[in-house]
């Protein structure tokens, strides 16, 4: 049961009419608000009356997060800031943040899409939902707040971290769904784990996690080890924050909010459209907002769409579950090689904990890939031999499925830092330049 039908199951003919006249209003109101966007167009001898398909949105230029650096804070802002009534910005984890400006009616779609997030994933207003992801200019935070509060839940705002409190909170209120990002879920689990608190127990039924890239290994480890049902958001700061898509009970693909964002997938190198179902980079364009409209904004994030019939009843476009960011790709002995390939792997192997990080280094002309990660500690108690068996194995595991040779280093347990937000994965280690 979704929780708007009219938007949620329109006929896809139906739905693409709205885009496009909403793609067509949007493309006017860029054009006569912004100046970036008309001197772009301009630029590209473009108008927006050109556009009368939807496919014809592919003839517009594309922005890039660079862009929204320049014009930083306000220069993409089509309103004036009195109009304007909440800011965000993002956490800046690659540089100058760059910012997320709302109006009155901004804010409300956007509650409107959280809520739809929230509701799909069975989410209701009987809840006591604990929101840990951080509050404050992270759309995190706020935007699941909105959400949840939409649907009527008694919401408690913990926010990201003291992470001892969070389970004392979660088993004293008797939280029965949790926000965070997956890597804090795993967090809290393991902490839980040391205070002798099994969440299973505890009344938590379900998660919404999201906001960083995680497996369908990692979902079920979440699940198995705090006995819940692990739901997703997807979404970014460009074009409102978490609530641009979301699954649902298939728990097959995330669902985009189509009549909100227009999504394309192309090929990363060289912008052309991929065919349905292929892997490529996504592209959004934002078909209702005002304040900060983006038109074919570059994600950077890689996934694939399909169009197809789900059991939940929607009819919105379906996207897989993000693999990987296309800066985040490693060249690996000329192998394509995504984090999250090997934290699937990882996953696979029981010795180990699913705390891990990668580090590559330059090894002459090539680039090489170590996998450090924690042992789990009746295994890294039985000493120096079994762990080099078990770094073997994981060796042979990834040479095996993705042909490329890594070295695997096993930690103590407890060695890495443990996540309360986005967690660091990849660390670069090649000389710069
Ligand atoms: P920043 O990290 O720069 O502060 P955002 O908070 O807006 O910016 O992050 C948006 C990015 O987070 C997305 O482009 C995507 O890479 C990642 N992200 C968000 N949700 C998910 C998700 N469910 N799965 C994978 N990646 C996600
Ligand atoms: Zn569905």
């Amino acid at each position: 049961m979704p929780w708007n039908d009219q938007f949620e199951c329109m006929p896809v003919e139906q739905l693409q009419e709205l885009q496009l006249k909403n793609l067509k209003e949007t493309l006017n109101w860029v054009y006569e608000k912004i100046p970036f966007y008309r001197n772009k167009f301009d630029e590209q001898g473009i108008q927006p009356g050109d556009i009368q398909r939807l496919e014809d949105v592919r003839k517009l230029p594309v922005t890039v997060k660079t862009d929204l650096r320049d014009n930083y804070p306000f220069g993409l802002c089509a309103v004036p800031l009195e109009e304007v009534v909440r800011v965000h910005a993002s956490s800046g984890t690659t540089g100058k943040p760059i910012t997320g400006p709302y109006t009155a009616e901004d804010l409300e779609q956007w509650i409107e899409c959280m809520a739809r997030n929230l509701w799909a994933a069975g989410i209701r207003s009987n809840d006591i939902v604990q929101n840990a992801y951080g509050h404050g200019l992270f759309t995190g935070g706020l935007g699941f707040h909105q959400g949840a509060s939409r649907i009527g839940c008694t919401v408690v705002p913990t926010s990201a971290g003291m992470t001892e409190r969070q389970i004392t909170i979660m088993k004293d209120f008797g939280s029965t769904v949790l926000f965070c990002t997956p890597s804090y879920a795993l967090t809290i689990a393991e902490r839980a784990e040391e205070m002798n608190i099994d969440i299973r127990k505890l009344p938590l039924r379900v998660g919404v996690f999201g906001a960083e890239p995680w497996t369908t290994a990692m979902r079920d480890e979440i699940q198995e080890r705090m006995g819940i049902k692990a739901m997703e958001a997807y979404g970014l700061t460009e074009l409102c924050g978490p609530g641009v898509a979301f699954d649902c009970e298939a728990q097959d693909g995330l669902h985009i909010n189509e009549d909100h964002f227009l999504a394309e997938i192309v090929d990363p190198a060289t912008l052309e459209p991929v065919p349905m179902g292929e892997s490529g980079e996504l592209i959004f364009t934002s078909l209702q907002r005002r304040a900060m409209p983006m038109i074919r904004y570059r994600t950077k994030d890689i996934t694939r769409l399909r169009r197809e019939k789900c059991a939940c009843g929607r009819t919105l476009i379906k996207m897989d579950k993000i693999t990987g960011r296309s800066d985040d790709m490693l060249i690996i002995s000329g192998v394509n090689v995504f984090p999250s390939q090997i934290e699937s792997l990882l996953l696979d192997v029981e010795e180990v904990l699913p705390q891990y990080v990668l580090v590559i280094r330059k090894k002459g002309y090539l680039d090489q890939l170590s996998v450090r990660v924690e042992a789990k500690p009746d295994v890294y108690n039985l000493g120096a031999e079994k762990c080099a068996e078990v770094e073997k194995k994981i060796a042979g595991h990834i040479q095996g499925m993705m042909g490329i040779n890594v070295k695997v280093e096993l930690l103590a347990p407890k060695t890495l830092t443990r996540s309360e937000g986005k967690a660091m994965r990849v660390i670069d280690e090649r000389p710069k330049g």
